[in-house]
Order: C-alpha cells, then sequence, then structure tokens
C-alpha cells in the first residue's frame, strides 16, 4: 500500500495576525504524524499582508502551498477552492483563527483509519468560553439544520473535518455552488466518527 497522503486546507482571510501562531502549532503536530502532507493555504483575496507572509513562511515549508483568490469570495467558497486543490488521500479543513486545536489532526487520521469511516467530524466540546446566548443559538441551529438535513448533523461540528477522497469526489461532482458543508458532508451519509 502506497503511503497515505494528508491534505490541510486552510482559508484564510486577513489573519496576519495569527499566521505565526497557527504555523507553530499546525507544523509540529504535521511533521510529527509521520505522513506525507501539504497544506494550502487558501488566501480569499486578504487585504492585509497574509499572502506575503505565506510565501514568506513558505521559503522554509515546502509542503506549504498557496493558492490566491482574485477577491473576496466568502469562508466556504475558500474551502471549495482548497478542497478542489487538494491531492490527498485525506482532507482536513481547519479555520486559521485556531478556534480549533491543529493537535485533534493527528487523532482524526488515526480515527479514520483505525475505525474506517470517511468522515472525522471535530466537536467542540468546550463552549465555555461562549456567551449563554451564542450557545442556545448554537443549540437551536443545529437543532434545526437536523430537522433539515436530516438526524446526521453533529451538534457543535463547525468546518473542522477530515474527509476521505470518496467524500471529496462526491463533493467535487457537486453541481451547487453555495455549498454549507456542515450540512451537505452529514447529508452525504457516509461512515463517519467524531473526536473531540
Ligand atoms: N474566511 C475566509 N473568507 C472570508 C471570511 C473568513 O476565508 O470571507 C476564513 C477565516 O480566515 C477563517 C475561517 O474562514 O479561517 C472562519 O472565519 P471566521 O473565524 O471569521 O468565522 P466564524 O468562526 O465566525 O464562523
Ligand atoms: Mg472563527
Amino acid at each position: 500500500m502506497s503511503p497515505t497522503l494528508l491534505s490541510v486546507v486552510v482559508p484564510m482571510y486577513n489573519e496576519e495576525a495569527v499566521l505565526h501562531q497557527l504555523v507553530a502549532r499546525l507544523r509540529p503536530v504535521l511533521d510529527g504524524m509521520d505522513v506525507p502532507y501539504e497544506v494550502v493555504a487558501v488566501d480569499d483575496g486578504s487585504s492585509d499582508s497574509t499572502a506575503g507572509m505565506v510565501q514568506q513562511i513558505r521559503t522554509e515549508w515546502p509542503q506549504l502551498r498557496l493558492l490566491r483568490l482574485m477577491r473576496n469570495s466568502g469562508h466556504q467558497a475558500a474551502i471549495t477552492a482548497g478542497m478542489t486543490a487538494a491531492v490527498g488521500d485525506y482532507v482536513v479543513t481547519i479555520d486559521a483563527d485556531l478556534q480549533d486545536p491543529p493537535e485533534t489532526i493527528a487523532e482524526m487520521l488515526k480515527t479514520a483509519q483505525a475505525e474506517n469511516v470517511d468522515v472525522v467530524y471535530g466537536v467542540r466540546s468546550d463552549r465555555s468560553t461562549d456567551s449563554v446566548f451564542k450557545r442556545q443559538t448554537a443549540a437551536l441551529y443545529y437543532w434545526l439544520m437536523r430537522r433539515v438535513a436530516g438526524p446526521h448533523v453533529p451538534s457543535n461540528a463547525g468546518d473542522f473535518r477530515l474527509m476521505s477522497r470518496r467524500v471529496l469526489d462526491a463533493v467535487n461532482r457537486l453541481p451547487e455552488e453555495g455549498r454549507v458543508y456542515r450540512l451537505i458532508i452529514p447529508w452525504f451519509g457516509f461512515p463517519s466518527a467524531n473526536v473531540y
């Protein structure tokens, strides 16, 4: 069996303030995983120095790729661009702002392989920093989404997830433009697991 290649897609819009912190957290995790990987940084038309900084970091981190969108297109569109460009057998999407812990990526891949599932959701177990209002509206949101998209939509799973190539192929075949991945991926119904 050829070694599994992992892609990590990171949408970035004006993230110059956290970029170095992100690299400091993400790189040791990926270097320590013992799989070949690429990081696809998607600069979503940032007006700050995000793209220039990624270029700079790239000179010392060959696994880092930069994809630049012509104009600001939004979070989901940036993810779409990154997932289309990603060549991995497994693709993880993670926001740049460190709302989700990059350290979990290692566990996501392990879980996908050990349990033979196509999707691993990163579920936020700690919402203690969110306001009561934010937690209640989030609970309502996920309840409503389960009514609309089916019972597979996990609570508190944002856009931090791992997907197999099978899922990527299914996603890339969708005719819809304005995709909301946190609904579409559960709707597919591929075997899945959660990590916290
Ligand atoms: N993002 C993007 N394009 C945008 C807005 C945001 O690529 O137009 C990126 C942003 O850099 C971050 C992720 O998408 O990595 C989530 O953005 P944000 O934290 O603003 O969203 P929230 O956490 O509030 O859902
Ligand atoms: Mg955020």
